[in-house]
């Protein structure tokens, strides 16, 4: 097993290159966004893992936690910010999809909080409680053990990977021990939270990057929560559903928001990055179906088109070589990926495999 293969295979779910070493229970930090609404992103799980933004909505009757973390440590490190921040019960928790950095804490909500409403799209609830295992299986019984293996015999010579090796151990445990929740309340379209002073809109527009994508419109705060239909920096387009996630962004745009908080990454205070985000899923649509017609395979089309979304690489990426390597794989390659398989056939709401290039 090699640690580039065991980073793909991260980067599947839902990993960026890392840069810190968080340590599991680390505390998140916490940005707040609005007037008790808050935003705790979690550092890295060592090198194998990043965890998902969680933000708290406050209010005079219960909290909403949109995101319950990769692991029950993330989780509980969380809760216990939220618990200096009110005395309210945690009412709601809203999952926005079935990758793992974005659930896999829901036991501790569910233990200190047993009445806790849990709520994602109906899809979800069932990728969750199959296909979603499946998909992670290889990774936590194989790849996992493999790779943490291999950092063990480098650090018997290398003592200063000592640090790195705990955390990955750690996380290893957390995620083999995890008690799985699955959402108790599932919806189709739209469900509306009345909770205390917050009116709160639980929706989806279709299939985006996965197939039950929820997310939470805060209309009087004008606040986006969007998990991972779009992430900031680099949007990760493994199994999305090109045509279908365009017109949810579409779609997205046009509500009324001075902030956009995505799955990854900080908040937004304007719509650049998904209308720049938008506008390269428009390049690659078309450009990508020009391609198919010309006979040319997936990465001879990313390898062609690439050159023309310069300008707008450059606009999310800042120009810095490793988010430009992000943006070529974790976007252009696998979104153009999906586009081919558009082309040839409908697309069923099964997790398509990583690109292999
Ligand atoms: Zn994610």
């Amino acid at each position: 097993m090699t640690r580039p293969r065991v980073i793909a295979i991260a980067a599947a779910l839902c990993l960026l290159p890392l840069t810190s070493l968080g340590q599991v229970g680390q505390a998140p930090s916490r940005t707040e966004l609005a007037p008790g609404i808050f935003l705790f992103s979690t550092p890295g799980y060592g090198d194998v893992g990043l965890d998902g933004n969680s933000i708290a909505v406050l209010s005079r009757d219960g909290v909403l936690v949109f995101d319950s973390n990769g692991t029950p440590g993330a989780s509980a490190a969380v809760l216990s910010q939220i618990r200096t921040l009110t005395d309210q019960p945690v009412r709601w928790i809203v999952n926005s999809h079935w990758h793992w950095d974005h659930w896999y804490g829901t036991e501790t909500y569910q233990q200190a909080f047993p009445d806790v409403r849990v709520v994602s799209h109906e899809k979800n609830r069932q990728l969750m409680m199959g296909p979603a295992l499946a998909f992670n299986k290889p990774f936590l019984e194989e790849q996992l053990p493999a790779y943490i293996q291999s950092v063990e015999k480098r650090a018997v010579d290398t003592p200063n990977l000592k640090p790195l090796l705990e955390a990955d151990k750690a996380f290893f445990d957390q995620k083999k021990n995890v008690h799985l929740v699955f959402p108790n309340i599932t919806f189709s379209e739209r469900l509306t939270i009345e909770l205390g002073e917050r009116h709160i809109e639980v929706l989806n527009y279709g299939r985006g990057v996965t197939p039950g994508d929820t997310f939470v419109y805060l209309p009087q705060e004008r606040i986006l929560l969007l998990g991972d239909l779009i992430v900031n920096p680099i949007t990760f387009a493994l199994s999305g559903y090109p045509t279908e996630w365009l017109r949810v962004l579409e779609k997205v745009d046009a509500l009324d928001a001075s902030m956009i908080v995505t799955g990854h990454g900080a908040a937004l205070h304007d719509k650049t990055l998904l209308r720049t985000t938008m506008e390269v899923f428009r390049v690659l649509l078309k450009e990508g179906k020009a391609a198919k017609a010309k006979g040319l395979d997936p990465d001879q089309a990313k390898e062609a088109i690439f050159p023309s979304l310069h300008d707008l690489m450059v606009t999310i990426t800042g120009d810095r070589p490793p988010l430009n390597a992000a943006f070529k794989s974790q976007l252009v390659d696998w979104y153009l990926h999906r586009v081919y398989e558009e082309l040839d056939g409908p697309l069923t709401d099964a997790i398509s495999k990583i690109p292999v290039s």
